[in-house]
């Protein structure tokens, strides 16, 4: 394999700071299960502070973050809707059918977003043939829809929609503090319209492990039976919770140097005649772009990873790269070196 220079793979790839190993070697620690790791407490309790939630659940993935939230807001046969590019439709190893037996409408819109009326459309009517209409669910940012960001008045009206019909509304969050930091809208504005909300420390924030999930009391209660039930309870777990700590703390503002550098990156990319790409679609800090020159996204990539820089194939010409902590503009500098004599003509 080659050596890897610019790795826009992902932003899961970061690898935690010196300031943060430390800080993590540091923590207070006890046993988690038992309630008595401090600092797994004190993660929880900044998590349900930012998100504006009576409690919150440190868990060790996102993933887990999303299937227990699943399996505490719905009963076998029930139906969530969801954009058809969410994340539990295709990278939860079939995780709501298996787990939480959950039938899953599939709703479209642009860049990874729905609108009331597909809403509205898609709750079924009562009555023993369908499955029942039980959960709304949104992903800020969305990640397949390009690091899209959801308008705030959007968020609101399809959860009104859904509460009116009795729908409990979830907000997959992984990318929440990225959409807070590019609008300066609060993750508690964003939240709050939500009965659950989670974070994730390990993507843009940096952090080696671990998610948080909160809600009201009676909601933590359950999510936490189910925890202990898929075995996500853990014992001296402070040493990983730190390293949340230490991301909301030093890491959530800087999230505006990713955002830079992948405009920076959509700029110098659009203007390759084998890219073809829309720099003002670019919210956040992940790019997604079209081929149209002679490659293949497969070919292109290696052609990338043969300069050192890594970025993924989504499908058959359309390529995502993603801006991260491990990332600095000069590494832009050289990844668009890089792409202009793949993509060049
Ligand atoms: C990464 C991601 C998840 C899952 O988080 P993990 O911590 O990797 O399990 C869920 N939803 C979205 C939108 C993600 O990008």
């Amino acid at each position: 394999m080659p050596v890897i220079d610019v790795d826009l793979s992902s932003d899961t790839v970061t690898r935690p700071t010196r300031e943060m190993r430390q800080f993590m070697c540091d923590a207070e620690v006890g046993d988690e299960q038992k309630l008595e790791d401090p600092t797994v407490t004190l993660l929880q309790e900044m998590v349900a502070d930012l998100l504006g939630k009576e409690a919150a659940l440190f868990l060790p993935s996102g993933t887990m973050c999303n299937e227990i939230a699943l399996r505490v807001h719905c009963r076998p046969g029930d139906e969530m809707l969801a954009h058809r590019t969410a994340h539990p439709i295709h990278f939860e190893g079939g995780g709501p059918a298996a787990l939480a037996g959950v039938n899953v409408r599939a709703l479209d819109g642009e860049r990874g977003q729905y609108d009331a009326d597909a809403v509205a459309a898609a709750i079924r009517p009562e009555n023993r043939y369908m499955p029942r209409s039980r959960l709304v669910w949104v992903e800020q940012t969305s990640n397949l829809g390009g690091g899209s960001i959801w308008p705030l008045e959007r968020i609101v009206a399809v959860t009104d929609v859904a509460r009116r019909q009795g729908l409990s509304t979830h907000l997959d969050g992984a990318r929440l503090m990225n959409a807070v930091v590019a609008t300066g809208i609060t993750a508690l504005d964003y939240a709050a319209p939500f009965d659950s909300a989670w974070i994730d420390f390990t993507k843009g924030l940096g952090a080696p492990v671990g998610a948080a999930l909160a809600g009201s009391r009676d909601f933590i209660k359950d999510a936490w039976r189910l925890k202990q039930q898929m075995g996500g309870a853990m014992r001296q777990a402070g040493i990983i919770a730190a390293g949340g700590i230490f991301a909301l703390r030093h890491h959530v503002k800087r999230l505006a140097d990713d955002h830079q550098n992948a405009r920076r990156l959509a700029a110098g990319l659009a203007t390759l005649a084998g890219v073809a790409l829309d720099p003002t679609t670019v919210d956040t800090n992940i790019v997604i772009f079209d081929l149209r020159g002679r490659l293949d996204a497969p070919a292109a990539v290696a052609g990338l990873l043969e300069r050192g820089v890594r970025m993924g194939a989504m499908g058959p010409r359309t390529i995502r790269a993603v801006t991260h902590l491990d990332v600095d503009a000069d590494g832009i500098e050289r990844a668009l070196e890089a792409a202009r004599s793949v993509l060049g003509s």
